[in-house]
C-alpha cells in the first residue's frame, strides 16, 4: 500500500509535461521547433527564445536587409577594410576555413554571381555578365585581419553571402538556448538544416530526406540523436529554362548552378559544419564529395546523384 502511494506521488513528476511545436517563416525559410517540456509556459518561452535568436541572426547576416551588418560589408569592404562584430567575423572566418578545406567548392563570394539570380521571377544572368562576375568569385580575395577584426575585399564588385552556413549556425545556437532552458528533447530545423537534442520519447528522432524529384515523398529516413543533419538540394529554389535547371547552389568554378547531383545530406555534430559541407559536397559531386567526407572523422554523407542513385559515406555503409 505504501509503495502504491509512493508511485502515485512520483508518477506525475515523471509523466507531467507535453510536446510543444511551432513553425515560423524566418531567414527566408521555414523554422520548425518541436520539444518536450514538463512546464508548458516554460516550453513556450523556450520556443519564443529560439525564434528570437533566428530573427537576430537574420537581422545581422541577411544580404537583403539594408540595416544588416553583412549588407554594410558588401557595400563598403571593397572600398576599405570594414570592422565587424566578433560574431560575424568568426562565422566568415569559419567559412574561409571550409573554403580552403573544400578547395573552393564552398565560397561565400559565390554571391558575386548569386545576386544576379531571382528564382521566383525566373531571372538568371546572361552568359557574358555571368562570366564577368564569375571572375569575382574567389574566397582568397577576402582579407580578414584578426587583430583589427576587419574584412576587406581585394576586388571591386565582389559580394559575400552566408546562406550556405548561417542556418546551420542558427540551429546550433537554438539547441544551446533550449538546453540552457532545461529542455532535453527537441528537434529544430531551419529549411534543410536540422539538429536533434536527445531522443523523441524513448526512440531516436526520425529524419526524412526528401525525394528530390517527387514533392512530399521521402527518399529515405534516418535515426538521429544529439546530432545535426543538413540537406542541400536542387529542388528548393529553382526554375527550369531551355532544359537547364537554375538553382541556388552555384559552382564557384563556372558561375552556373552545380549540376553533378540532386541532393546531399551531411550528418555531424555541429550544424554550422554540416550546413557548409552539404553545400560543398553538392558542388563537388559524388567522387570528390565522398572522398572529402570519408577523410573527415565524425561526418557522414548521403548523396542522391543525377540518376537518382544513392551513395553513402563509409561510416553509413558500415551500419
Ligand atoms: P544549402 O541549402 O545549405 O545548400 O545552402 C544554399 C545556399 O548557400 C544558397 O541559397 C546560397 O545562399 C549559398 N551558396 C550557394 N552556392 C554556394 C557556394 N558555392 N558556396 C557557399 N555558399 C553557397
Ligand atoms: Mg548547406
Amino acid at each position: 500500500m505504501r509503495n502504491l502511494l509512493l508511485i502515485l506521488l512520483i508518477f506525475p513528476i515523471f509523466c507531467y509535461g507535453e510536446w510543444l511545436s511551432d513553425e515560423k517563416a524566418i531567414m527566408g525559410t521555414s523554422v520548425k521547433i518541436t520539444l518536450w517540456h514538463h512546464d508548458k509556459s516554460h516550453g513556450e518561452a523556450a520556443i519564443k527564445a529560439v525564434f528570437d535568436e533566428m530573427e537576430r541572426i537574420n537581422q545581422l547576416m541577411s544580404p537583403y536587409i539594408n540595416s544588416s551588418e553583412l549588407y554594410s560589408v558588401n557595400k563598403n569592404a571593397a572600398i576599405q577594410p570594414v570592422k565587424i562584430s566578433n560574431e560575424l567575423y568568426l562565422l566568415i572566418k569559419q567559412a574561409q576555413l571550409i573554403s580552403a578545406q573544400t578547395k573552393g567548392a564552398f565560397d561565400i563570394t559565390f554571391a558575386s554571381v548569386g545576386f544576379l539570380y531571382n528564382y521566383r521571377e525566373r531571372i538568371s544572368p546572361s552568359n557574358q555578365v555571368r562570366d564577368t562576375n564569375q571572375a569575382l568569385i574567389d574566397y582568397r580575395q577576402v582579407e580578414l585581419n584578426d587583430k583589427n577584426q576587419t574584412v576587406h575585399f581585394k576586388q571591386q564588385g565582389m559580394k559575400i553571402d552566408l546562406g550556405g552556413i548561417a542556418k546551420g549556425y542558427a540551429v546550433d545556437n537554438a539547441i544551446t538556448i533550449l538546453k540552457s532552458q532545461g529542455v532535453n528533447s527537441a528537434l529544430v530545423s531551419a529549411g534543410g538544416d536540422t539538429k536533434a537534442l536527445g531522443k523523441h520519447g524513448d526512440r531516436p528522432w526520425l529524419l526524412a530526406i526528401q525525394d528530390p524529384r517527387k514533392k512530399g515523398k521521402h527518399a529515405i529516413q534516418l535515426p538521429m540523436e544529439n546530432e545535426a543533419i543538413s540537406t542541400s538540394g536542387d529542388y528548393e529554389r529553382y526554375f527550369i529554362q531551355d532544359g537547364v535547371r537554375h538553382h541556388h547552389i552555384i559552382d564557384p568554378k563556372t558561375g552556373h548552378s552545380a549540376a553533378k547531383v540532386q541532393s546531399v545530406s551531411i550528418i555531424g555534430q555541429r550544424g554550422v559544419m554540416t550546413d557548409a559541407l552539404s553545400t560543398s559536397v553538392f558542388v563537388l559531386g559524388v567522387k570528390d564529395g565522398l572522398a572529402l567526407i570519408n577523410s573527415m572523422p565524425n561526418f557522414e554523407a548521403l548523396i542522391i546523384d543525377k540518376d537518382r542513385k544513392l551513395h553513402f559515406s563509409n561510416g553509413l555503409l558500415a551500419h
